[in-house]
């Protein structure tokens, strides 16, 4: 199976509600995709959206390193070969993690089909099915309180808050949905960022004294204040996650050994793709480490990918934070992961399973 092609598209689809977090507000998700023809008719798909504010990718950036630079690399070589394919992507171009996700998540695909077997079969195999979380967006009290009751009749088990605006709020915010959840659903926390690390210290003291009990807060600090999340990680009880400060195999690493957070957020778009994901969980799992995997505002494609990953990998990753697909109006992928609410669920498809993606607007590049 060899690459004949590799064409561009761009992919968009309107969210129910505004995602907002302290960094940005986003209405609808834009992916850049990917797709890898070869000589036997098969084609992978793989995709990227812009996160500008947090990897520094724009669908710019993506599509230019990935039709200038990686594409005539590639072109010709056998889908067989994944480490030397693998190698070329990441060998490319610096930084530009997303637009090597999207790369390594079609070559992947390709190599699940070669070989007849869905992608996480070839990871390892697992048990086939995986709960995610959903995201509630910070906003006022009262929709914020509307939204996380609204999760919970549609059988999400656990909630992601978005806080990290203004401390005081996010107290009264979090004591709100704290009370409306009355024990149905864990709670985690999303700062994005948004305190400082006293910040965090301190309102992380008034919620733990007065009886909120949250499963973990995530980057509360700055992505690259990595002694600010050690100092958070050493002053509270509840678990904290690095998420922004957390991007491939080495942060993994430093994070782990400065003990500067409890457990570390994976997501392909952050690792680079699948070959760096892997390593970062086997990297939590020697260190007895727990891991959640993540998605950014994605398409279903690159959800996909990281849902067979996270069944892979399910001893070390046991979280799953992959709700992007729920939180759009409807899905345009037609996959061998189903999508169904707090339930995914993995097909025995090969590779990512992709029969069809509707909407599709093709690049003339
Ligand atoms: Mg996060």
């Amino acid at each position: 199976m060899k690459i004949r092609d590799i064409r561009l598209g761009m992919l968009s689809v309107p969210l129910k509600t505004p995602f907002k977090t302290a960094m940005r507000t986003v209405k609808e998700i834009e992916d850049v995709v990917v797709m890898v023809e070869t000589d036997t008719g098969n084609i992978g798909y793989g995709s990227a959206p812009a996160t500008a504010v947090i990897t520094g990718d724009t669908h710019g950036s993506i599509i230019e390193a990935i039709s200038k630079l990686m594409s005539p690399a590639l072109l010709g070589r056998n889908i067989g070969d994944l480490n030397s394919l693998i190698n070329i992507v990441q060998n490319s171009i610096v930084r530009n993690f997303s637009a090597k996700a999207a790369m390594e998540i079609a070559i992947y695909d390709l190599y699940g089909q070669l070989y007849d077997a869905p992608l996480y079969q070839l990871l390892g195999g697992g048990d086939n099915v995986i709960t995610t979380d959903i995201t509630i967006s910070v906003d006022s009290i009262d929709k914020m309180v509307e939204d996380t009751l609204s999760a919970i009749d549609q059988g999400f088990e656990t909630l992601k808050i978005k806080v990290g605006k203004d401390p005081d709020v996010d107290i009264e915010r979090i004591k709100a949905i704290y009370t409306a959840v009355n024990g149905r659903a864990l709670i985690r926390l999303d700062a994005n960022q948004g305190w400082t690390p006293k910040q965090t210290v301190s309102i992380m003291r008034i919620l733990e004294n007065s009886g909120v009990q949250l499963e973990l807060l995530e980057q509360p600090v700055r992505g690259d204040d990595t002694e600010g999340m050690k100092y958070v990680t050493e002053r509270i009880n509840t678990p904290v996650m690095a998420d922004e400060s957390s991007f491939g195999p080495k942060e993994a690493i430093d994070l782990i050994r400065m003990r500067a957070a409890d457990i570390i957020n994976i997501k392909l778009m952050k690792a680079g793709g699948i070959s760096n994901a892997i390593k970062m969980a086997d990297i939590a799992g020697l260190y007895g480490v727990n891991c959640m995997i993540g998605c950014m505002l994605e398409s279903s494609i690159g959800v996909a990918a990281a849902a067979h990953l996270a069944v892979a990998k399910s001893s070390v990753i046991t979280k799953v934070d992959l709700d992007a697909p729920a939180l759009g109006k409807y899905d345009p992928v037609t996959s061998g992961v189903i999508f169904n609410n707090s339930e995914i669920r993995i097909t025995d498809l090969p590779g990512l399973g992709i029969s069809k993606v509707d909407n599709l607007t093709m690049l003339d590049i």
